[in-house]
């Protein structure tokens, strides 16, 4: 007999009850430390208590209007994120999957609004995701995805992540842009270099594409800055937001110059709940802790502590992990053994990381971590190996 809740998942039998910090507790009492941070959603750790306290205090005011209505929460958050970065506006919606959506729609029609509606096509990258609605599918490409849900999107051509001449040789007459993520985490931690990030910039200026980031996974400091294309020193055109946003209330974003958004005009694009005002409140909290001096720094502090000591580990351990990868506190292990065992028996062991493609573990931790947390991972996963060896 089919499952109440649809089976879509592989679940564990776990089931947690309660969120401290970096730690959650099963509901026989037993605690876990949290490197997984709901696939790095909760960047600010469990019940942060400045996020709870802005939750709740929205609550006793407004919970929902609809966007026919001024936001006030939208509007700070907009022009704060507008601030911090490349964009001039900012639509907010309720996923990643939403947020990509978005990007590719405001692409589509900078193009046909430039005269140009034949420049519909992305081109994206191999190993890539960027969600489970029909177009994110088709973007990204991946087969064991697509089977049996009909004939993909059209509009998507794909080429290897990190190869520049194949993205260049792919561009045609009907290209409207190129859809990268700075860091690939479900496909597995690979990291697109600063040269491949300049090299896009400049192919897209030469070309008249735009040149989209899916930052879903990698914004919201999880490399250490802000946003992970900071580190390459370019900026795209459009940038996809969502799971750190608000650390756990469920919000997206899609960012644009006002040059590539200038299509988007009244009634091209909407959401019943996107930029939910209950939503707005955390993101805006979530915003406030993340740009208070020294936050960004420590992450990228925290994450070399982290990163020398899983270095270490995989030189101890060569038969169960072939390298370290990913950038910041979107990290872990290509394995030799099976990922998915080892991310098994971590979570025997108390620590909760996730798989990843490539046979790679993935550890995201909360941003919040400090040095007892990373020793505390480190120990679980050297016993682990220990007993695995
Ligand atoms: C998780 C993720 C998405 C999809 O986000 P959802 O909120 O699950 O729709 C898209 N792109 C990237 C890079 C992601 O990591």
């Amino acid at each position: 007999m089919i499952p109440a809740v649809m089976p879509t998942y592989a679940r564990s039998e776990l089931t947690f009850d309660r969120g401290e910090g970096p730690y959650l507790y099963a509901a026989d009492g037993r605690r876990y430390l949290d490197f997984s941070s709901g696939v790095a959603v909760t960047s600010l750790g469990h019940a942060h208590p400045r996020l709870v306290a802005a939750l709740t205090a929205q609550a006793q005011q407004l919970w929902h209007c609809s966007n026919l209505y001024q936001i006030a929460g939208q509007k700070r958050l907009a022009e704060r994120l507008v601030e911090l970065s490349f964009a001039d506006t900012v639509f907010f919606c309720n996923s990643g999957a939403e947020a990509m959506e978005g990007a590719i729609k405001v692409a589509r029609k900078y193009h046909a609004e430039s005269g140009h509606e034949e420049r519909y096509r992305l081109i994206a990258c191999t190993g890539s995701f960027h969600g489970r609605t029909l177009a994110t599918l088709a973007a990204a490409g991946a087969e064991k995805y697509l089977k049996g849900f009909g004939p993909p999107a059209p509009g998507f051509d794909h080429v290897a992540y990190g190869n520049l001449n194949e993205m260049r040789a792919k561009v045609s007459k009907e290209t409207a842009g190129v859809i990268v993520e700075p860091v690939q985490g479900e496909g597995g931690l690979a990291v697109a270099s600063a040269d491949y990030l300049k090299g896009l910039r400049t192919m897209c200026d030469e070309f008249g594409l735009l040149l989209i980031f899916d930052e879903v996974q990698t914004g919201m400091g999880r490399t250490g800055k802000l946003f992970a294309h900071e580190w390459a020193g370019v900026t795209p055109d459009i940038m996809a937001l969502a799971k750190g946003l608000a650390g756990g209330f469920p919000v997206g974003a899609f960012l644009a110059t006002e040059k590539a958004a200038k299509g988007m005009t009244a009634g091209t694009h909407g959401s019943t709940f996107g930029g939910n005002p209950l939503a707005m409140a955390v993101a805006n909290e979530v915003l406030t802790v993340m740009t208070e001096p020294g936050f960004l720094s420590q992450v990228e502090r925290i994450a070399k502590v982290l990163r020398t000591k899983l270095e270490a580990l995989a030189k101890s351990y060569p038969k169960i992990f072939a390298e370290v990868r990913g950038k910041g506190l979107l990290t872990g292990f290509k394995c030799v053994v099976p990922s998915l065992d080892m991310v098994e028996r971590l979570r025997r062991a108390g620590l909760l990381t996730v798989g990843a493609g490539e046979n790679a573990v993935r550890l995201l931790p909360p941003l919040i971590i400090d040095e007892r947390h990373v020793d505390e991972a480190v120990g679980i996963i050297d016993g682990v190996a220990r007993a695995w060896s």
